[in-house]
C-alpha cells in the first residue's frame, strides 16, 4: 500500500481541483495503481530528509515517468499513454516513503510559460482563476499552491519550475545540471534541463532534493556533488546567520541598460531585435516593488548586497531558443506514431503514417519549435546560429564563474575568493497574466525568459521564492548559485522564510498527514 490520505482531505482536494484543473490524472486510491517498483537504496540521505517525506502524497509533472500512470507530456500525441516504468527521481521518493497521487498538467512537451499550451486541459492560477498558473510546470505549481499536495516534481529547461512557482507563490528549485538523474524525464532540450522541485516550504524543498539527487547509472550526465560543495544538512550557514554571505544583485535596470547599449551599437536588424527584447523584459511596477522589498529584507537579515553585471546575458534568449529548439527537433523525432502514442486509422505507407501522426499529434508551438530547430541546424548554417549560440552560452557561464567561482571547487591558492555567494535576480517581468486580451503574446513570453534561461545555459542551480502579494497576485524573485551549491540558496531562503513566511491563497489549508 503506497500511502493513505488524511480525513477530509478528499473533499478539500476535489473542491480545489474543480477550480484549478491542475491534474491530467489524479488517483485518490493508491491501491488502484501498480505499486512502486522495487525500492532504490538511499545510502547518503540524511535521516531528517527521510523523516520529512514519510507518508507524504506528491504530484508529478506529466513528462516524468511513473509506472502505470499517464505520460502524456500535455500532448494529444501521447494522450492516454501509460508509462511502463518509473523515473529514478520518483523511485527514490517512493523509497523514502512518499507516494504519487497524480500527474500534472503542462505546456506541451514543456514548451511554454503558461500551461495554456497543453493540448489536454486548462489550468488556472489558485490566486485568481482567470489567470494562468505559469509554465511549463503550471499544474505542479498550482497543485502545491492550493495545498492539494505538499510538494510536486516539475522540469526546468528554461525556467519551467521557477516561473510557475513565482506565479503561484511557492518556492521552486532548479538544481545544478546533472545533480538529479533525468532517467524517466521525457527529453525536450537535454543539455539544458533538470527535474526540479516545487514545495510548500523551503525545508521540504531541501528534503526532496536530498532524496532525489545523486549519480544514477541510467543517466550518464548525472553526478554526485563534489566533496567541497556546501552540505545540505548542517550546511554552510545555519538559518538566520546571514552576516558572512554576499548576494550579488542583478537588477532589471542593469540588464535593460546593457541591452540598450548593445542595441545602439548593433546593426539595424540586431538593434531592432534587441530593442524589442528590452521592452518585453522590462518588469511591471509590482514586480520591481517586490524585487526592492526582497533586497531590503535580505539586507535586514544581515546579508551584504552588491550590484553586479552580467554582460553576456543580453544574448541569453536567442541563445536559449537556438539551442533548445535544435535539441527539441532531434529529441522529438522519436514520436513517429509507430513506437508510442496515437496514430491515424489509415495511412498510405510508413512515411505517410509518420507524417499524419505528427501532423495530428503535435500542437502549433511544438511544430514551430521543431521547424526552428531544423532551420538553425540545416547544413551550411550551423556557424551562423547554433555555434554562435554555443559561444554565447560559454560567455554566460564564464560571467557567472567570475562572480561565483567555478564548478570544480578547486580554488587556486593565492587568488581572491569569488565575490558573491549567490546572485539575486527577477524571475519574470510580470505576475501571472490573464487570457484573451490580457494574455502575454507568444513573442513577449519568449523574450521574458531572459531571467530564467541563463541558469539553464550555465547549468547552475537557482531557487525562486515568493516575496509579496501585489494586487492579489504573488511576486517572486530568484537566487542563483554556484554549481552544486543548492545548500547555500536553501540556507538563505530558509532564513528569509523564517522571518517573512510565504503567503497562501484564500482557502488554503496546510497538509497534515
Ligand atoms: N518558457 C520556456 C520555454 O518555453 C521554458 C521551458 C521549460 O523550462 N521547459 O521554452
Amino acid at each position: 500500500m503506497a500511502g493513505s490520505l488524511p480525513e477530509g482531505y478528499e473533499a478539500y482536494l476535489d473542491e480545489w481541483e474543480k477550480k484549478i484543473g491542475a491534474f491530467i490524472q489524479l488517483e485518490r486510491d493508491p491501491l488502484k495503481i501498480p505499486g512502486p517498483e522495487a525500492g532504490l537504496p538511499l545510502p547518503t540521505v540524511p535521516p531528517e530528509a527521510l523523516r520529512a517525506l514519510q507518508g507524504l502524497p506528491f504530484a508529478v509533472k506529466d513528462n516524468i515517468a511513473v509506472r502505470g500512470f499517464s505520460l502524456s507530456c500535455g500532448s494529444k500525441l501521447l494522450e492516454g499513454f501509460k508509462s511502463p516504468y518509473t523515473s529514478t527521481a520518483v523511485r527514490k521518493l517512493e523509497s523514502a516513503g512518499a507516494f504519487v497521487i497524480g500527474k500534472t498538467n503542462m505546456d506541451e512537451f514543456g514548451m511554454g510559460s503558461s500551461t495554456d499550451a497543453s493540448a489536454i486541459r486548462r489550468t488556472n492560477n489558485p490566486w485568481d482563476q482567470s489567470r494562468v498558473a505559469g509554465g511549463s510546470s503550471g499544474g505542479s505549481a498550482a497543485a502545491v499552491a492550493a495545498g492539494i499536495v505538499p510538494f510536486a516534481l516539475g522540469s526546468d529547461t528554461g525556467g519551467s519550475v521557477r516561473q510557475p512557482a513565482a506565479f503561484c507563490g511557492v518556492p521552486g528549485l532548479k538544481p545544478t545540471y546533472g545533480a538529479v538523474s533525468r532517467y524517466g524525464l521525457v527529453a525536450y532540450a537535454s543539455s539544458l534541463e533538470t527535474i526540479g522541485i516545487l514545495a510548500n516550504t523551503t525545508a521540504l524543498c531541501r528534503a526532496v532534493f536530498a532524496v532525489i539527487r545523486g549519480r544514477d547509472p541510467h543517466d550518464q550526465t548525472s553526478r554526485d556533488a563534489p566533496a567541497a560543495a556546501p552540505a545540505l544538512y548542517n550546511g554552510s550557514a545555519p538559518a538566520g546567520s546571514g552576516g558572512r554571505k554576499v548576494i550579488g544583485v542583478l537588477s532589471a535596470e542593469t540588464v535593460a541598460k546593457a541591452i540598450a547599449a548593445a542595441a545602439a551599437e548593433g546593426g539595424d536588424d540586431e538593434g531592432a531585435a534587441l530593442r524589442t527584447a528590452a521592452l518585453a523584459a522590462a518588469p511591471e511596477e509590482e514586480v520591481s516593488r517586490g524585487f526592492e522589498l526582497a533586497k531590503s529584507r535580505l539586507a535586514a537579515l544581515g546579508y551584504t548586497l552588491a550590484d553586479v553585471e552580467l554582460p553576456s546575458l543580453k544574448y541569453g534568449v536567442p541563445a536559449y531558443y537556438t539551442i533548445a529548439t535544435a535539441e527539441a527537433s532531434a529529441n522529438l523525432a522519436r514520436f513517429d506514431g509507430i513506437r508510442y502514442g496515437r496514430r491515424p486509422d489509415w495511412a498510405e505507407n510508413p512515411d505517410d503514417l509518420i507524417d499524419k501522426s505528427r501532423e495530428a499529434g503535435f500542437g502549433p508551438e511544438v511544430k514551430l519549435r521543431i521547424l526552428l530547430g531544423t532551420f538553425v541546424l540545416r547544413s551550411g548554417f550551423q556557424d551562423r546560429y547554433y555555434l554562435r549560440a554555443q559561444r554565447i552560452r560559454t560567455g554566460i557561464r564564464r560571467n557567472f564563474e567570475t562572480l561565483l567561482g567555478s564548478s570544480d571547487y578547486g580554488e587556486v591558492p593565492g587568488t581572491a575568493p569569488p565575490p558573491c555567494d549567490a546572485i539575486l535576480l527577477p524571475v519574470f517581468p510580470t505576475r501571472a497574466f490573464g487570457r484573451g486580451d490580457a494574455a502575454l503574446s507568444p513573442f513577449a513570453q519568449k523574450a521574458a525568459d531572459l531571467y530564467t534561461c541563463c541558469a539553464n545555459l550555465a547549468g547552475l542551480p537557482a531557487l525562486s521564492f515568493p516575496v509579496s502579494v501585489e494586487g492579489g497576485l504573488p511576486v517572486g524573485v530568484q537566487l542563483l548559485g554556484r554549481a552544486f551549491a543548492e545548500a547555500t540558496l536553501l540556507d538563505i531562503v530558509e532564513s528569509y522564510e523564517a522571518a517573512y513566511p510565504f503567503p497562501h491563497p484564500p482557502g488554503y489549508r496546510v497538509f497534515r498527514s
